[in-house]
């Protein structure tokens, strides 16, 4: 993410620019790698070598000054020491010190100074100058030797040192010094050799006064530098500071001339750092110059990835422009991975093209089927829009494709057969198949009957289509109907007496079975009435058979006006005997029902001359009622009632017997 980021503040997304930013990110890395160490290391290796070499030259300095001044009072020494010497004679010494003089460059004069203070000989200038209030002449009475200070020659005027000696005749009585005055070049001369530019030694005084010069000032002037107060008290030197000219310099100090002078040895900050930043500088061209190669080796690299990179983007480009013929030509430099990456490339295309011809080959065969069936083929969307219509879809229903397409097939649908036609899709959407008859209106207004087989097609809510194949089964459907009619006829011929026009037998027998079995489901009171006209037989001979059958259709109409008016179902049984079924009826009940059907009979006054009990037609019925249980059958029903009839003819006729009331109720 944060790469990504990166990567496109920087504008580069492309390979050969993140390989590019890779390297300039390496090479960073790779200097300051490189750098730390020198960077840390170097600089303080430098420092200590500057250090050590300080160190050593003032050492040199300390050893080469203290040998210097040693070899002078020597010198002195020797002189006082000659037996010339100390014979006095002025006339030989003078020629003593001026051979000495001579032969020692160093001294600039040589001085016989007498007890008394008084210069006798003088090698190069006047005498009998008192110098009995010099120091060297005060140690010299007390038999010391003596180095002065530095002075500054008052003929010279240049910076000079005294070293004296005193003499002694052969008693051991003072008899005055000889005294040798040296100029202090020779040890400017010594301090030379270790200036340059950079660097440099000095000699000071406890004073601060110069005693050699210095880029700090001429000889006699006085610096008050840090490293000069670090000296007096002793302390080392640690750290740079500023010399009087203000140059900042790293320094060391050591005494020299029992603790009276002071070599400070100094080299400027640039000097020391100066091979540090020449080192530096060389290692930049270096880093610099291996950084151009590399990013030249880089881009010449990249240039060789990259080259078939673009042959593989040239042809997935091509693949998006559906070019599937195209080739990817491979080159003798390309490097052996992209080769096979080619090869790859172009079997795929071969793939692809082969794929999309067989494709192309069972689409045409697919549109002539298609376009030749009968058959409407139609495309919806999950909500049942019209996406594509068969050319057959628009011969069967008429409409042009802007009639049809984008609306909604619901709209189409009779309204009668749009409750089924959803039920159907619900069943669809659960099963991915559904088969559905329903009306479908065509362009002229007219309904025709459809049977389509629809099927689900997609995962995913979005994808989801119908593809649905329709039928026009108006004509088989016309002939479902009049086969319908047909059946139904049948059917009544089949259930309905033909003398009487009420339920025959065979109805009854259907009927009672089904309102036995509710009975037993709901445990609920099922009852039965069967009836018989009485001396019916006799009625047929008085007065003919056909009138035998008027008798029969009115008795079988009364009893069915009498059981319409509530569930009751009235057949006839046989002959000239009736049933009454009364489902959901206790035996009160069926028996008034029974009774109100006797006195229709009797009411219709149909003269009947032939009968023993009365002058009209009459009929006896028998009642039965039971609550059904699945152990007993229905014939017991049927058996009962039966029995009942019988003995309501045994009863005289005329009359209504139930089953429970066959004791109860004689006659
Ligand atoms: P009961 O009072 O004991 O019933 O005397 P009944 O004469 O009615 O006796 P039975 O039941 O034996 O006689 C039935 C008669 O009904 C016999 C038959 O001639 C007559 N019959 C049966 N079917 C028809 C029919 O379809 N038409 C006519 N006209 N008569 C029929
Ligand atoms: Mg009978
Ligand atoms: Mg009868």
């Amino acid at each position: 993410m944060l790469l990504n980021n990166i990567f496109n503040q920087l504008g580069i997304s492309s390979f050969k620019g993140r390989l590019r930013f890779w390297f300039l990110c390496f090479i960073a890395l790779m200097v300051l790698f490189a750098s730390i160490p020198f960077i840390f290391f170097g600089k303080q290796e430098k420092l200590e070598d500057a250090n050590v070499s300080i160190e050593k030259t003032i050492e040199l300095q300390q050893v080469v000054i203290n040998y210097w001044l040693q070899e002078r009072i020597s010198d002195v020494k020797s002189i006082s020491e000659l037996p010339s010497v100390k014979a006095l004679d002025l006339e030989q010494m003078k020629e003593v010190l001026e051979a000495f003089d001579k032969n020692h460059s160093e001294f600039g004069m040589i001085l016989y100074v007498n007890e008394d203070g008084i210069s006798q000989i003088n090698t190069k200038s006047t005498t009998e100058i008192d110098l009995s209030d010099r120091e060297y002449f005060k140690e010299a009475k007390k038999g010391n030797s003596f180095i002065t200070g530095v002075l500054i020659g008052r003929q010279t005027n240049s910076p000079i040192i005294i070293f004296s000696n005193p003499i002694y005749d052969s008693n051991g009585n003072f008899k005055g010094l000889i005294a040798g005055q040296v100029p202090l070049l020779t040890i400017t001369d010594v301090m030379n050799q270790f200036q340059d530019e950079s660097s440099e030694t000095y000699l000071v005084d406890r004073s601060g006064m110069l005693i050699t010069k210095s880029r700090q000032g001429e000889i006699g002037e006085y610096i008050d530098t840090e490293i000069f107060e670090e000296a007096l008290a002793e302390n080392p030197i640690t750290n740079f500071y500023n010399t009087q000219n203000g140059e900042k310099v790293l320094g060391n100090y050591r005494w020299v001339h029992n603790n009276q002078w002071l070599i400070i040895g100094e080299i400027t900050e640039s000097k020391i750092f100066e091979p540090f930043y020449r080192m530096a500088l060389m290692l930049s061209l270096v880093v610099l110059f291996a950084i151009l190669i590399g990013y030249t080796l880089m881009v010449w690299v990249s240039n060789q990835a990259e080259a078939p990179i673009r042959k593989v983007l040239e042809g997935t480009r091509k693949i998006g422009e559906r070019k599937f013929n195209f080739r990817l030509e491979k080159c003798k430099k390309d490097p052996i991975e992209f080769k096979e990456l080619f090869d790859n490339f172009n079997n795929m295309n071969e793939i692809i093209e082969s794929y999309i011809i067989s494709l192309k080959e069972s689409e045409d065969k697919f549109r002539t089927i298609v376009n030749y069936s009968s058959d409407m083929i139609t495309i919806h969307n999950s909500t049942g829009k019209y996406l594509y219509v068969s050319p057959a879809g628009k011969e069967i229903l008429q409409y042009e494709d802007k009639e049809i397409i984008g609306y909604d097939s619901y709209y189409f649908i009779h309204p009668d057969d749009l409750e089924l036609v959803k039920q159907k899709h619900d069943t669809l959407l659960k099963e991915g198949y559904a088969v559905s008859t329903y009306r479908i209106r065509r362009k002229n207004g007219e309904y025709i009957w459809f049977e389509s087989s629809i099927k689900l097609q997609g995962k995913t809510p979005e994808e989801t289509h119908l593809i649905v194949i329709s039928r026009n089964i108006t004509e088989r459907k016309m002939v479902e109907q009049k086969l319908q009619e047909a059946n139904n006829v049948l059917l009544e011929l089949s259930t309905k007496d033909g003398l009487t026009g009420i339920w025959n037998r065979r109805a009854f027998d259907e009927r009672l079975e089904l309102e036995w079995n509710r009975a037993i489901r709901n445990s609920s009171a099922l009852s039965l009435i069967m009836l018989d006209i009485d001396y019916f037989k006799k009625f047929n001979d008085t007065y003919g058979h056909q009138a035998g059958d008027d008798c029969l259709r009115e008795v079988a109409n009364i009893i069915e006006l009498t059981a319409k008016g509530s569930n009751d179902i009235a057949f006839r049984y046989g002959g000239e005997e009736f049933s009454v079924i009364l489902p959901t009826t206790d035996l009160a009940d069926a028996e008034l029902v029974a009774e109100s059907i006797r006195k229709a009979i009797d009411s219709l006054n149909i003269p009947h001359s032939g009968s023993v009990i009365s002058k009209c037609v009459t009929i006896s019925l028998g009642v039965n009622t039971m609550i059904p249980t699945e152990s007993q059958s229905i014939d017991q029903l049927i058996a009962k009632a039966d029995k009942a009839l019988y003995q309501a003819k045994q009863d005289g006729r005329n009359c209504v017997r139930s089953t429970v009331s066959l004791i109860s109720k004689p006659n």
